[in-house]
């Protein structure tokens, strides 16, 4: 932790997922949805996490269980043993979905992740969080808070209140912050803690707006060094850097810049089945099924003001590694989020909920030549693989010679690599 604030300002964005363990459950128990719930710790001796509506009937975090059986009883609480094995496979598919956009990512804990969106100061943060918000809950069914604030510890502070409004805070030019700041009683700034709080009441520091105009070279005196970066940090200055650990990325990904831009529909979805192609070839080679097939497309990022980044996921009716049925979720999520006149300056496909082929359910109407399709499709690979890639390809990939978009394709440069994460943007 240093305490020079970095020239540039810094933007970042915390995710917090609301009553996590809660809404763990309900995705998979949607009877869970509106009434009081909680999870108990281990052994099942306290409540660990409570539904809005458990608050809401006055049970604390922590509460042990064998003094709260009248409210239970009374009010029909759900009580649910905690299911880390669950918890933790969900905060990983939280994560893999946030890494979509940004470059950089902290996961802080099972529930929180620090985004870095510096790159994308300047455009319009609030939309960007609806979108990550909406996104997460699209893809896992987790509901999560976003703060959007110039230094770490602001962010901790704007997603707290988030929950309060609608999912989105953002403390970027925001005339509200010092009221906000006001409410935030000292104990709740980030890092401050028991002991500390106790020192700073003595003079008068209640609250994180009083931190903010606290006297620097009094605190630093008075309790050491620490403490003047979180004032600068509740300035919004960052001082504390984000301490990237990047989830696995376990999706498979492929995308490109164009070097013409692209409007029209057809070339479009051309350059797309290609990626499509390879994406699922890869998908073969490590012997596994994905569930879940994302579409992306995106305008030139360096014009912000028109600048437009647009997704959709297709839910597979059953997991597959078949070009084909690929290739149809794909083109049902592009004619959604295709739009006439737009320049599409990059798009992508996006493989993710793989699960290796052993364990891909069979269900009972699956068409009957799957395993057969299976066979042909590794068929394809290996010639490919022996004569060289497109050899044989889908008429759909493009067989013309007029390819605008395969022009960067062909070219290798390392600046137009497949990262996703490179990607988003908002104007
Ligand atoms: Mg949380």
């Amino acid at each position: 932790m240093s305490s020079t604030p970095y020239k540039r300002k810094s933007v970042f964005a915390l995710a917090d997922c609301n009553n996590f363990y809660v809404s763990c459950e309900r995705v998979f128990n949607p009877k869970l949805e509106g009434k009081p719930v909680i999870v108990l710790s281990n052994n099942d001796g306290c409540a660990v996490a409570r539904s809005n509506e458990a608050k809401a009937i006055g049970i604390k975090m922590g509460a042990p269980v064998f003094k709260i059986g009248n409210i239970i009883q009374a009010s029909g609480v759900q009580v649910l043993s905690s299911n880390y094995t669950l918890y933790a496979d969900m905060s990983r598919r939280v994560a893999e979905c946030l890494s979509q956009f940004a470059d950089d990512i902290e996961i802080y804990s099972i529930d929180e992740a620090f985004l870095e969106l510096t790159p994308f100061a300047g455009s319009d943060l609030t939309a960007y969080a609806h979108e990550i918000r909406d996104t997460v809950k699209k893809w896992t069914g987790i509901p999560v808070s976003v703060g959007i604030a110039e230094s770490k510890t602001l962010a901790k502070i704007a997603s707290r209140f988030a929950k309060k409004s609608e999912g989105v805070l953002n403390f970027c030019d925001n005339k509200d912050t010092d009221r906000i700041l006001e409410k935030t009683e000292i104990e709740d700034v980030w890092g401050i803690g028991r002991k500390y709080s106790l020192y700073l009441r003595c003079y008068g520091i209640r609250n994180a707006l009083h931190m903010k105009y606290a006297d620097v070279n009094l605190i630093k005196r008075k309790m050491g060094v620490n403490l003047t970066g979180m004032i600068e940090e509740l300035r919004g200055n960052a001082c504390y850097p984000l301490e990237s650990n990047p989830p696995p990325r376990k999706g498979i990904r492929a995308s490109r810049t164009f070097c013409h831009e692209i409007t029209d529909y057809n070339l479009l979805r051309e350059a797309l089945c290609t990626y499509t192609s390879r994406a699922a070839e890869k998908l073969r080679r490590q012997n596994s099924l994905a569930g879940l097939v994302t579409v992306f497309t995106a305008t030139n990022r360096f014009q912000k003001e028109s600048f437009r980044f647009r997704m959709e996921s297709v839910r597979m009716p059953v997991s597959t590694n078949l070009t084909s049925e690929i290739m149809a979720g794909m083109q049902e999520g592009l004619k959604k989020i295709y739009q006439r006149g737009e320049k599409y300056k990059k798009a992508g496909i996006m493989l993710n909920e793989i699960v290796p082929e052993a364990q891909g359910q069979r269900v009972l109407f699956d068409r009957p030549d799957r395993g057969k399709r299976e066979k042909l499709m590794k068929t394809f690979d290996a010639v490919n693989k022996k004569m060289g890639t497109d050899t044989l390809k889908y008429a759909s990939a493009g067989l013309g010679e007029k390819q605008q978009w395969r022009t960067v394709f062909n070219r290798k440069s390392p600046a137009y690599t497949t990262d996703w994460g490179a990607l988003p943007g908002v104007g």
